[in-house]
């Protein structure tokens, strides 16, 4: 079936299997196309343009991502995940006369809001979106980190490293690094895997003591490409004074030279994965349209997604998602919609930054919250009533 984006008027295709997936989530196929879709989600993402402001409880001066001139209450995160407020006291009670999407804005305005994204950290106040961090500094999309400094993506934790941009599974005192996995004591290096002290080095595996070479796989003591003894390699990298800034002006300069021109390249960065199509692909099956993805199944339009299962339109988010429809920004849930900001969540739809909490419907800022409509909660049959009467109103409001 085809139909005619409502936005930029460009015919797109909704194929059976999107169909069956709509139908098996209870939404109606999307009025949008793809790309006015992405575009949508991307304009809920403020990730690192970072302001100073009073917190509205306890009036000390925060990071946040919310400008002062911003009609939101604001919380730091200290206060915002203490017990010294809850959310539910701004529970109401929806009211039919009115479109849901009026009264969701209302509460949204009147809700506090988490100054940034933070959970389970500690001294990490210049974090977004990020969880379980000791000691980071401007990390942006960092998790399960110690000592980690301007880094965005860090996936599965790293230590000691600085300057790096997307890495995965563990990785050692790194700087400068784009792309590695598993990796230790490696400066300068895009798409390292299993690799360690290797210096200004692209797409090399299961390698060690690299120096300025592209494509290695399980070599040890590499230099531009050719192969040395122990004693001739460590001679060979003495000659440069790495403590120069000079000198590493000029070796990066060789090491963007041997990217371009002497490495090899994969048409697409896709590893391990059946049935894919997009880029930055490891582990996965059954992707269409997926970028930045790493053990993904059974997903299509979704960017920046490791481990996720079944989910459509959704980027940045992951580490055990299945079921997602219309998202950003989630961590740990299953069967979410149209909701951003969340981690640890079951069964939400319409919510923004809750937490820890199950059934919700147009929700803000809850924390372990159970069956509650517009923050107000209700016993388990009138909340599967309500929720019903809300969608059917919806649907006769266009919403
Ligand atoms: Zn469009
Ligand atoms: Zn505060």
């Amino acid at each position: 079936m085809y139909r005619t984006c409502q936005n930029c008027k460009t015919s797109f295709e909704i194929t059976d299997d999107d169909q069956q997936f709509y139908t098996k989530i209870s939404v109606p196929p999307p009025t949008h196309c793809p790309d006015c879709r992405q575009q949508r989600r991307y304009a809920w993402r403020n990730e690192r343009t970072l302001y100073r402001r009073k917190c509205d409880l306890c009036g000390k001066s925060t990071v946040t991502i919310y400008s002062q001139n911003k009609p939101y209450e604001v919380y730091c995160p200290p206060c915002w995940w203490g017990d010294g407020w809850d959310a539910k006291e701004f529970g109401r009670d929806f009211d039919f006369t009115r479109p849901f999407f009026e009264q969701f804005k209302e509460l949204q305005l009147q809700t506090p809001r988490i100054a940034l994204l933070t959970k389970n950290s500690v001294r990490s106040d210049y974090t977004n979106h990020s969880n379980n961090n000791k000691d980071c500094f401007m990390g942006f999309g960092v998790f399960d980190s110690e000592n980690v400094l301007y880094a965005t993506n860090v996936y599965g934790g790293a230590r000691d490293t600085m300057e790096v941009y997307r890495t995965h599974n563990g990785n050692d005192l790194l700087y400068e690094c784009v792309d590695a996995t598993k990796c230790y004591n490696c400066q300068y290096g895009y798409l390292l895997r299993d690799c360690s002290d290797c210096f200004y080095c692209y797409d090399c595996r299961g390698s060690s003591k690299c120096f300025l070479s592209s494509n290695l796989r399980n070599k040890q003591y590499y230099f531009l490409n050719q192969a040395y003894s122990k004693e001739e390699y460590e001679k060979k990298v003495k000659e440069f004074r790495l403590g120069s800034y000079a000198e590493r002006e000029k070796l990066y300069n060789q090491y963007l030279d041997l990217i371009q021109t002497k490495a090899l390249h994969q048409f697409a960065l896709i590893e391990k994965s059946v049935n894919v199509l997009g880029n930055v692909i490891v582990n996965s099956k059954n992707g269409k349209h997926v970028f930045d993805a790493s053990d993904l199944e059974d997903s299509k339009y979704t960017i920046v997604c490791p481990d996720v299962k079944s989910s459509m339109d959704a980027y940045h988010f992951g580490f055990r998602c299945e079921l997602i429809y219309e998202s950003h920004a989630l961590i740990h849930c299953y069967d979410v919609k149209f909701s951003h900001l969340s981690y640890d969540n079951s069964h939400l739809e319409y919510c923004d930054s809750c937490h820890n909490s199950e059934n919700l419907f147009g929700c803000v800022s809850i924390k372990q919250g159970k069956y509650a409509i517009l923050n107000k909660q209700y016993d388990v049959e009138t909340f599967i009533e309500l929720k019903k009467k809300i969608i059917e109103h919806m649907k006769t409001t266009g919403e």
